[in-house]
């Protein structure tokens, strides 16, 4: 081990362990502190993807390019089944996949406790129950701090047939959807909202009933429900006093689906090679991540503004297109005209004033520019 004073990190989850396993994989002493008692406390052992339409580089490939073994739940997605808001059913089919499946939370085959495992195995010092204070650690990996979006989800272990469905529907979760994952015997069901965060269980319950009404499956008296939320926002800087901001604690996020893990683990690698080869943590995100999230804004800035007749063009589309991988990809593609929308969609949606995000100068939305939510009914 070397003499140098050990790189403190703050935060076990993706984008925190990530930096940790590079770190340690060249050689240094690398100290994770976790605030709570375990990793992934605020996750239920829930299915999550780790999208792959993003880059063009295969998931697989990308994990093995910055040291990540793959010793967790890790299930190609090749298909799906998406309902739009009139009920409409079409199937989705992709060539390659267009995510991998993997679980979130404390148990047993878990990304967060696989990521945990590897960075044990390398002399990696993982201290639970020990809150790092920002501006004592090299690398803040503390998660979100406010919510930009907000998801309640339930999971539980299920004997019925395996599905993965997504349901598209403003009413019934604004400016978000719901979701419903059964897969080796472990479902999952959410609902994600950018608005009206008070009514999360009101949304929750009402896009369960039409998931329900569309194709019944069983939901047993022992489940476990988590809720949690993401935060997005764009800076000129992840840095402050010396620390590299990595993950949703620097607002790294995929604004259109709020599938953050890829940017965790991209932005905690990043930050690794800005301490091993004394490079700008600023300029390596900027190269590697700005372009992409500037456009996840454009694309919700569409999916919002669509309103739900856009949402339906979208499953149609995706439905017919014969490679939902490479039709996905074609959203996160920075086209010319999306560099011209983003400034002005950064205008109108401009939060003025104070918010919770970190680390510094930075653009975040305004929660006057919300999605205007009709009233929901009783559930039918
Ligand atoms: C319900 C839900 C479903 C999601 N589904 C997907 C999905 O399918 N695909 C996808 O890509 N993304 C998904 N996301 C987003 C994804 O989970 C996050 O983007 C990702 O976990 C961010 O990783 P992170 O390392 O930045 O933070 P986290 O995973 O939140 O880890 C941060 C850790 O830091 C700890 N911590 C906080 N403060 C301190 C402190 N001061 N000192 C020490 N430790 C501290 C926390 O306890 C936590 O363990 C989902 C999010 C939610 C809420």
């Amino acid at each position: 081990m070397s003499d140098i004073a050990p790189i403190r990190i703050a935060g076990a989850g993706p984008s925190g362990f990530a930096a940790a396993i590079a770190l340690a994989r060249a050689g240094r002493a690398v100290e994770v502190h976790e605030a709570k008692r375990d990793v992934g406390t605020r996750f239920i052992g829930d299915l999550q993807i780790i999208e792959a339409a993003s880059e063009r580089e295969p998931v697989p490939d990308f994990l093995d390019r910055i040291g990540i073994a793959r010793n967790f739940y890790f299930r190609p997605a090749l298909s799906a089944t998406f309902f739009d808001a009139r009920g409409a059913q079409r199937e989705i089919r992709a060539a390659s996949p267009f995510g991998y499946f993997i679980r979130r939370g404390a148990e047993k085959r878990t990304l967060d406790r696989g990521l945990l495992a590897q960075a044990r195995e390398l002399g990696v010092d993982v201290r639970f129950n020990s809150r790092l204070a920002s501006d004592h650690a090299d690398i803040v990996a503390t998660g979100p701090a406010s919510p930009d979006g907000l998801a309640r989800e339930m999971t539980w272990r299920t004997d019925d047939p395996e599905r993965v469905e997504v349901y598209f529907n403003h009413h019934l979760a604004p400016g978000g959807y719901a979701y419903l994952f059964i897969l080796d015997g472990i479902a999952t069901f959410g609902c994600a909202i950018v608005a009206d965060f008070k009514k999360i269980d009101d949304y929750f319950a009402h896009s369960l009933a039409a998931a329900q009404r569309m194709h019944a499956f069983v939901i047993p008296s022992e489940t476990r429900t988590g809720y949690s939320y993401m935060n997005f926002h764009l800076k000129t800087h992840a840095t402050k006093a010396g620390a590299r901001y990595v993950g949703e604690a620097g607002g790294f996020q995929d604004y259109l689906f709020g599938l953050g893990i890829r940017y965790a683990l991209t932005s905690g690698w990043l930050a690794a090679r800005s301490i091993l080869e004394s490079r700008d943590f600023d300029e390596l995100w900027r190269a590697e991540l700005a372009p992409k999230q500037e456009t996840s804004l454009v694309n919700r800035f569409l999916y919002e503004t669509g309103g739900n007749f856009g949402l339906s063009m979208f499953v149609r589309q995706a439905a017919h297109a014969k490679d939902f991988q490479r039709y996905l990809s074609g959203w996160h593609a920075r086209t010319w005209w999306k560099s011209l929308l983003r400034p002005v969609v950064q205008r109108v949606w401009r939060h003025r004033g104070r918010c919770q995000h970190k680390p510094g100068e930075h653009w975040c939305r305004s929660r006057d520019t919300e999605i205007k939510v009709p009233p929901l009914g009783p559930i039918v």
